[in-house]
């Protein structure tokens, strides 16, 4: 194509500079390929040993130690994928990995992602990506409806549940009203120590988040489980009235909905009489149990009195098959986080039109730019449908159900908490004649971390632990969209193979 610039003095111009970037046509070619063999991936995944066999710093060692000075072929980076990058990753897609909180990908999630990098908008204002903003608010509308929650909840979505949580004790304190956005803490003789509670069996990241706000650790109160890993809420109620009594100022509960070690749930209806009584900052922690608030029969377990909450977050990264990062936070009052967070320099005002009826994701939050999250979580739910998602999370518990039963009627096994959803959490238990209880104890701890590490080096599967009433507890967890009934089977199998072999 000619154009009105394209010869000086009747000599043709140098070409243009390229970009860098691939052609279309090259891009074509290797999205192409690239597709098949994240397919092949899939396809062939159970092939791989779910736990990484690599020793510590070997992928380092096989890695040149500067950069690449000019450019290198896409095949060639794709092959060194293959050789370099696969044997050095834990196969959480496996579907027999049942560690932590078993959580996978799903293929609309994963196109999702892909548009989400082509697109790579910066969703801080409205006007810089009306679609985020606007897409991110009918996603948690509709999630907000599956989950029977009041349209009075107006979500936020963050990476993770840490930051979620992060932010709804940023709220909490805001709204104490002590200037704390201006004066800060420090320094101040005018405040008394802030207090936060939650149980002892509450999420780490509660801890992290009081550090971060300058809160200090101590200001974090933890508050004894029940036997089955419940916030005493009797104890609640003793501590918040202890510490007014002493002078210091409590201003936010965390009840968790699913605690890391157990699944076990809080008993929110009593902790938000306390809230209520006290005028205390209610955060429900629902990370991972709060997607079962999707199944019609489950939501009266996870979703009880969580319409009394402050705030709640959970983790569609974690049991509602979209790739990490996604996690939400709803929040009552909405206006009391814009308030925390809201700053708008100069270069980012913004017509009178764009403003009030629209979100500008910054103000929600620490982060300025933010990633285009909502779409792939939009693609997800229109796939799978409430229903295809609400049948997994049912399947799912099932199979958890199914295998504590297993372990329930084995002499050799024993269960070590209630299984209200999907993770199972169990031991080993054999019996030798003449040991006093503190060798008993002993003996079936380290039993246990042997069966634990010996099963998960055969690469076959993948499952974690706890420490429950002081005893070295296996967890399986179920969550990965590939797990069938057959998968668990082998890891009871397993087990009881690897049990036998390390007694
Ligand atoms: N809260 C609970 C109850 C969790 O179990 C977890 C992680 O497992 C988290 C918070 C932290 O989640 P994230 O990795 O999204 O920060």
């Amino acid at each position: 194509m000619k154009t009105p610039d394209s010869k000086r003095d009747g000599q043709p111009l140098a070409p243009p500079t390229t970009t860098g970037d691939m052609s279309a046509e090259e891009f074509r070619r290797h999205g192409h390929a690239l597709i098949d063999w994240i397919s092949d991936y899939f396809t062939d995944i159970e092939s791989r040993p779910v736990l990484a066999q690599v020793k510590p710093r070997e992928l380092i060692a096989q890695l040149p130690p500067a950069p690449p000075a000019t450019g290198e072929p896409m095949d060639a980076i794709l092959a060194d994928v293959d050789e370099l990058i696969l044997p050095a990753l834990t196969h959480w897609n496996h579907p027999s990995f049942f560690a932590y909180f078993a959580t996978s990908t799903s293929a609309p999630g994963i196109f999702g992602e892909l548009l989400s990098a082509a697109f790579d908008v910066k969703a801080l204002l409205w006007r810089t990506a009306p679609a985020a903003a606007e897409l991110e608010e009918v996603v948690l509308s509709w999630l907000r409806q599956m989950l029977g929650l009041p349209e009075s909840f107006a979500g936020v979505i963050y990476d993770t549940a840490s930051v979620s949580s992060l932010h709804a004790i940023a709220a909490a304190r805001e709204n104490l009203n002590l200037d704390i956005r201006e004066q800060g803490l420090s320094g101040r003789a005018d405040l008394p120590l802030l207090r936060v509670y939650a149980s002892e069996q509450a999420h780490s990241s509660i801890d992290k988040a009081v550090i971060a706000l300058g809160l200090g650790q101590r200001s974090l109160r933890k508050i004894p489980a029940d036997a089955e890993f419940r916030m005493d809420a009797d104890a609640l109620a003793l501590a918040v009235a202890e510490d007014k009594r002493a002078g210091l100022l409590p201003f936010c509960v965390v009840a968790t909905v699913g605690t890391t070690s157990t699944t076990s749930i809080d008993p929110v209806g009593a902790i938000a009489d306390i809230c209520e009584q006290h005028k205390l900052w209610l955060h429900v922690d629902a990370a991972y149990a709060g997607s079962a608030g999707i199944v019609p029969e489950l939501r009266p377990l996870v979703m009880n009195n969580c319409e009394r909450a402050d705030s709640l977050t959970l983790n569609p990264h974690k049991w509602l098959f979209t790739p990490f990062d996604l996690s939400v936070l709803y929040c009552r009052r909405i206006e009391v986080l814009h308030r925390a967070f809201s700053l708008v320099p100069e270069y980012l005002r913004t017509p009178a039109a764009e403003t009030g009826s629209v979100r500008n994701g910054a103000d929600y939050g620490v982060q300025l730019g933010r990633r285009f999250r909502s779409l792939k979580f939009w693609m997800i739910l229109r796939y799978f449908g409430h229903d295809g998602l609400a049948a997994r999370i049912r399947e799912h518990c099932r199979l958890a159900t199914l295998f504590a039963s297993w372990v329930a009627d084995s002499p050799d096994w024993e269960l070590l908490a209630p299984v209200p959803l999907s993770v199972v959490c169990f031991r080993a238990r054999t019996f030798k004649d003449g040991e006093t209880d503190d060798e008993r104890a002993a003996r079936l701890d380290a039993l246990n971390e042997r069966i634990m590490h010996a099963a998960n080096s055969t690469g076959s599967l993948f499952i974690s632990h706890t420490r429950l009433h002081d005893k070295f507890t296996l967890r399986l967890a179920v969550g990965n969209i590939r797990t069938t009934e057959e998968h668990v089977r082998r890891a009871w199998e397993l087990l009881n193979e690897t049990s036998q072999t390390n007694l």
